[in-house]
């Protein structure tokens, strides 16, 4: 509180700018971590804005780098900062700028494939699934390579409800390679649609919020980069386990360019493939005609319970996996063959 009574907002102190920390820590871009940084502080902002009021929220980012997103969540009005780093080279910078808003900041210096999320913020934060999502944000501008991964293995955990969403329907803001974003939002009938549309819109409610041009990241990427922002979904459009999606959705998108019917095989042994396909087609009642891409959201829902119910008959069929028995084929014909000579 100021003398004069007012609630004053936190601003940081003046910094070096976000080249100057580069020059200092003598911080060169490593390709292997696809390290593009944003040095234009009015981006950043931007980003931020996207995620909402952050005023008094927690904040997760992923990847800070040399800290530019993380300078503009810091002016947002936020309480606590938690910032995921691999790379250790950038840790004495994150700490120059945790000196600059003191209790603010915690450095976890971490690859955010393996860190476990176990309660980083107080749990007095937690709410009901069903409630608005609670006063926590992750944001993150995500290496490529690491984006896919872990944007499959948030949405393992939406449907679990674990992880950074044992605290309820914690939003995400993030940036992806604009090809993957259109994946990600892509609808009905259109060329990008694929496993990831199905996977994370049956989840989430995801929205493409801007686009930014490779031109304004330092080294310049060779693609443009794109803004979506995720809200868990209260009730997930298919209701099965995600492993079961999962399989059921990747296989109906392996051949994306036939008929469905022909993926749909795939998810049977060969011995009855005809009949079991046919079955669930027709328990699903979906055209066998379709292309996977023209299959709606509607359309997996019941291709997935159909699965579901015959993998409950047949408790052998869920581990049935296609590439295996191709593999064990090729063996099999291979030792015939030697065996002939
Ligand atoms: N946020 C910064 C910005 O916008 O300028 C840097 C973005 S750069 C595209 C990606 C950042 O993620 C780098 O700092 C890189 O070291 C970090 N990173 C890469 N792989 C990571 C991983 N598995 N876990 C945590 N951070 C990672």
């Amino acid at each position: 509180m100021a003398a004069s009574g007012k609630v004053t907002t936190f601003r940081l102190p003046v910094l070096p700018t976000i080249g100057e920390i580069i020059k200092l820590f003598k911080l060169k871009a490593a390709k292997q971590l696809s390290q593009n940084f944003l040095l234009d502080l009015r981006l950043t902002d931007k980003i931020v804005r996207t995620a909402g009021n952050l005023k008094d929220a927690y904040v997760c980012e992923v990847g800070p780098g040399p800290g530019g997103i993380s300078r503009s969540i810091l002016n947002s009005g936020i309480t606590e900062l938690l910032l995921i780093e691999k790379d250790s080279r950038f840790i004495p910078g994150l700490q120059m700028l945790s000196e600059a808003a003191p209790g603010k900041v915690r450095i976890v210096n971490e690859d955010i494939l393996t860190y476990t999320f176990s309660e980083p913020f107080p749990k007095h934060l937690s709410k009901n699934w069903e409630d608005d999502p609670p006063d926590i944000h992750i944001i993150g501008n995500l290496p490529f390579s690491v984006s896919t991964p872990l944007i499959i293995k948030w949405l393992e955990n939406i449907s679990n409800r674990d992880g950074p969403f044992s605290y309820g329907r914690t939003q995400m803001t993030l940036t992806f390679q604009k090809e993957v974003a259109e994946r990600l939002t892509a609808s009905t009938a259109s060329r990008q649609r694929s496993r990831l549309s199905i996977m994370s819109q049956h989840l989430c409610s995801v929205h493409k919020c801007f686009t930014i041009p490779g031109g304004a990241f330092v080294p310049k990427p060779e693609v443009d980069v794109t803004v979506v922002h995720f809200t868990p979904l209260v009730e997930p459009k298919i209701k099965q386990p995600f492993k079961l999606v999962e399989k059921v959705v990747q296989n109906i998108f392996q051949f994306r360019r036939k008929f469905c019917h022909h993926s749909v095989q795939i998810l049977f042994p060969e011995a009855d493939r005809l009949e079991k396909t046919k079955q669930m087609l027709m328990e699903a009642d979906v055209d066998p005609t379709l292309y996977p891409s023209q299959l709606s959201m509607f359309q997996f829902k019941n291709l997935c319970n159909t699965y579901r119910k015959m993998c409950d008959e047949d408790p052998d069929l869920f581990a049935y996996n296609y590439r295996d028995e191709l593999k064990k084929k090729r063996t099999d014909n291979f030792k015939r063959t030697r065996k002939d000579y």
